[in-house]
């Protein structure tokens, strides 16, 4: 659309972003998750899990009910025109299922931003919440976290014309985009205030900003970062290294120690017989970087969250 038309080059990349976001003129370019190479879960036979509220009440219904994104590439996203889901987290939601007794093809996945996570757990809308979701001392408060499965860091993304951002003490007087209620947006209100934060509920909403000049770059994890970055090569960079650790845990409602525990159980036995690594390679390996050890289990006693 782009060589024919005379639009700007940052417009276009948007208009490729959209696009894509519509299942029009190409998907994103040979990046998108190889459906082929996704393992298949083995569903886990006479699994029994009576303490857990969450667990008998998703046997009951006959489907586990997870929270995810659906914008995020390589991570979680949502293809418009199948409604189908896919990505990294996606795999780890679909493996949980599984081991926990439940065919992965059953789960209902729901679309829940950043802001509003702890509120779907406390309530009830969700069973569990796979959506690169930092664990930490205050989100522990609030909801139980299983894991972590994955190791990010906070990073920024710019222009590819943009050459006077190269970390985060670079971005005083700069408009910052970030997630509203992410860890992200937290550290750069804290530690680098000087910037000139832009909130909105998703990534994809400040990357759309950043190429059209409205913003000067969008900060959150790398992992993030770099599947909108493949998306506009040709207009997009990651700036600097990562400047915080974003352990990546599922999200469970909090008193609910039983289900936390075998999530624990069910990541570490994904991990040792390889399931882990073939998700990781088929999803997030594809923005080529290689599959790394996953961190250690925080297998934390029941009651410790509150105050740790
Ligand atoms: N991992 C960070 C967080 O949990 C940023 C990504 C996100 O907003 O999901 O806040």
């Amino acid at each position: 659309m782009c060589r024919t038309t005379r639009v700007p080059r940052a417009l276009c990349a948007l208009l490729v972003l959209l696009a894509a976001a519509c299942g029009k003129e190409g998907s994103p370019p040979g990046k998108g998750p190889a459906a082929g190479r996704l393992p298949h879960y083995q569903v886990a036979r006479d699994v029994r899990l009576p303490a857990s509220r969450t667990w008998t009440r998703a046997k009951r219904r006959g489907h586990f009910v997870v929270g995810v994104k659906e914008d995020q590439p390589y991570l979680g996203e949502k293809d418009p025109a199948t409604g189908t889901y896919s990505g990294f987290d996606i795999e780890i939601a679909r493996m949980m299922s599984a081991s926990l007794g439940l065919a992965p093809k059953t789960i209902r996945f729901r679309t829940i931003a950043s802001a509003n996570r702890e509120t779907a757990l406390q309530n009830g809308q969700i069973d569990y919440y796979v959506g690169t979701y930092t664990i930490n001392p205050n989100r522990k408060k609030l909801v139980g976290f299983a894991g972590p499965y994955y190791l990010a860091g906070q990073s920024l993304l710019v222009r590819k014309d943009e050459n006077t951002i190269h970390g985060p003490d670079d971005l005083a007087g700069k408009r910052v985009c970030s997630a509203a209620g992410s860890t992200p947006y937290q550290r750069v209100k804290a530690d680098y205030p000087k910037a000139v934060l832009v909130a909105y509920d998703t990534y994809s909403v400040c990357v759309d900003n950043l190429l059209t000049y409205q913003v000067d770059a969008v900060t959150t994890d790398d992992a993030i970062l770099i599947g909108y970055a493949a998306k506009v090569p040709s207009e997009l960079k990651l700036a600097g290294r990562p400047f915080s650790k974003e352990p990546y845990g599922i999200g469970v409602p909090r008193g609910d120690n039983a289900l936390r525990l075998a999530l624990d159980d069910a990541l570490a036995a994904r991990e040792r017989n390889g399931d882990w690594k073939k998700a990781y390679e088929a999803t997030l390996g594809l923005s080529g970087v290689p599959a790394p050890h996953p961190p250690a289990i925080d297998r934390y006693p029941a009651g410790r969250g509150r105050t740790a």
